[in-house]
């Protein structure tokens, strides 16, 4: 199965832009696979250096995890900041200001909460979860959310008009060695002075040996609800998640739609694209999470779910995201777990100086022995 193919369920964002069908090329000055924020953010940074960028998607742009996302922008990786990933929001909004994104991006904070014990409310606002517990206000971290679908698009079609070429349905197969390295694409391939992999959970078909789990995660959105009903209810201002165990994380949308999300499910020989959403135990997780969204406050008692749905996610042992040169003139990223949507932006910048400008990549820990 290809990962275009995948059966994840239907997110709510729409993904509208219109790729033009562009001529395969030989030869780039840098070609980048995968049309998720990162590859198209990086194409994006790559065609202020050069005149030749290509992007290759195996489906459509926003296969991936970027058009399935919850589209919370959290500072920093899933292992705190680390060198060039520590000013990832301002990254983000750069990105959407100089390229005049409009994606509903909002940065008013963004709530973690945890879980308390005991039979009533302790402090209020709260919200009562799974086994008589509480999820209760901690502290508000920077961050904020935004649209997936409109940021992906505007990526796109900012790097279209910046004169990327994007090549949708090109599964890029291998990377060849070589001075230029080339990209294995059926039966052609494109030689290139810079390849960027920026394919987050399916990096182990290049990189099997990066440490890489990939699964998928599911959310599911409710039918649109009156803004009275969320402050009601105490959710809508900012997004949130737990900062333990069970996982949940939420937002609302400009149109009034609760996101929530939590659990993983995984293939055992880690192709995610194999995980249906139609798997018992995909929908059993999918039926939790309805319940605890229904549990959290009455107004949400006969809350309508309109969209249940998983994207591919993926884990590195202690959260450090991948991010190095795998080979001369080859790099690749991935790996970014929950904090791909602002963190895209800041790898973006640096592997547009890595392609660039010759400027080394930070050490965020080996790769593949290098
Ligand atoms: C349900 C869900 C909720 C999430 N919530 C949040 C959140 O609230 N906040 C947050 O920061 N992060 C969140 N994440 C994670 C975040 O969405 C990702 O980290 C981010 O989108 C990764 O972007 P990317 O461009 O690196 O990868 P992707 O968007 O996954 O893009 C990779 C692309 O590569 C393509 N591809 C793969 N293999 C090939 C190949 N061989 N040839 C060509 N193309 C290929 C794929 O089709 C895909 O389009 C969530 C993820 C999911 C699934």
């Amino acid at each position: 199965m290809a990962e275009a193919d995948c059966d994840w369920g239907v997110p709510p964002w729409r993904i509208d832009v219109a790729v033009p069908r562009a001529p395969r090329p030989v030869r780039a000055d840098v070609a980048i696979v995968g049309a998720g924020f990162t590859g198209l953010a990086t194409a994006l940074a790559c065609a202020r250096h050069f005149a030749s960028v290509h992007v290759f998607e195996s489906g459509a742009v926003g296969a991936g995890a970027s058009g399935r996302t919850g589209g919370i922008a959290l500072e920093g990786t899933a292992a705190g900041p680390l060198p060039g990933a520590d000013a990832c929001l301002d990254a983000l909004a750069a990105l959407v200001r100089e390229h005049a994104i409009e994606c509903d991006l909002a940065l008013p904070g963004c709530w973690i909460v945890r879980h308390a014990q005991g039979p009533a409310a302790p402090t209020a606002p709260c919200w009562p979860d799974a086994d008589a517990t509480w999820l209760v206000r901690e502290r508000v971290e920077p961050g904020g959310a935004l649209d997936p679908g409109k940021l992906v698009a505007g990526l796109a079609s900012a790097a279209l008009r910046a004169g990327v070429a994007i090549h949708e349905h090109a599964r890029a197969d291998a990377v060849l060695p070589g001075a230029p390295p080339r990209l294995a694409i059926g039966d052609r391939s494109v030689a290139a002075d810079r390849i960027v992999l920026a394919t987050n959970a399916f990096l182990p078909r290049f990189v099997p040996d990066a440490g890489i789990r990939p699964a998928l995660t599911l959310a599911l959105a409710s039918a649109p609800l009156a803004r009275a009903t969320l402050e009601e209810i105490a959710l809508g201002a900012m997004p949130f998640y737990t900062s333990d165990l069970p996982y949940l994380w939420g937002r609302a949308t400009q149109s009034g739609r609760l996101v929530i999300g939590a659990g993983l499910a995984f293939d055992d020989a880690g192709r995610v694209e194999r995980v249906a959403i139609g798997r018992a135990d995909v929908q059993d997780v999918l039926a939790r999470v309805a319940a605890r969204i229904r549990g959290l406050h009455p107004a949400l008692r006969e809350v309508e779910i309109t969209h249940a749905w998983g994207g591919p996610i993926a884990f590195r042992e202690g959260g450090v995201p991948v991010l190095a040169e795998i080979a001369p003139g080859v790099a690749a990223t991935g790996a970014c777990a929950g904090h791909g949507v602002a963190l895209s932006a800041a790898i973006a910048e640096l592997l547009a100086r890595w392609a660039g400008e010759g400027a080394a990549l930070p050490a965020w820990g080996a790769v593949g022995g290098r």
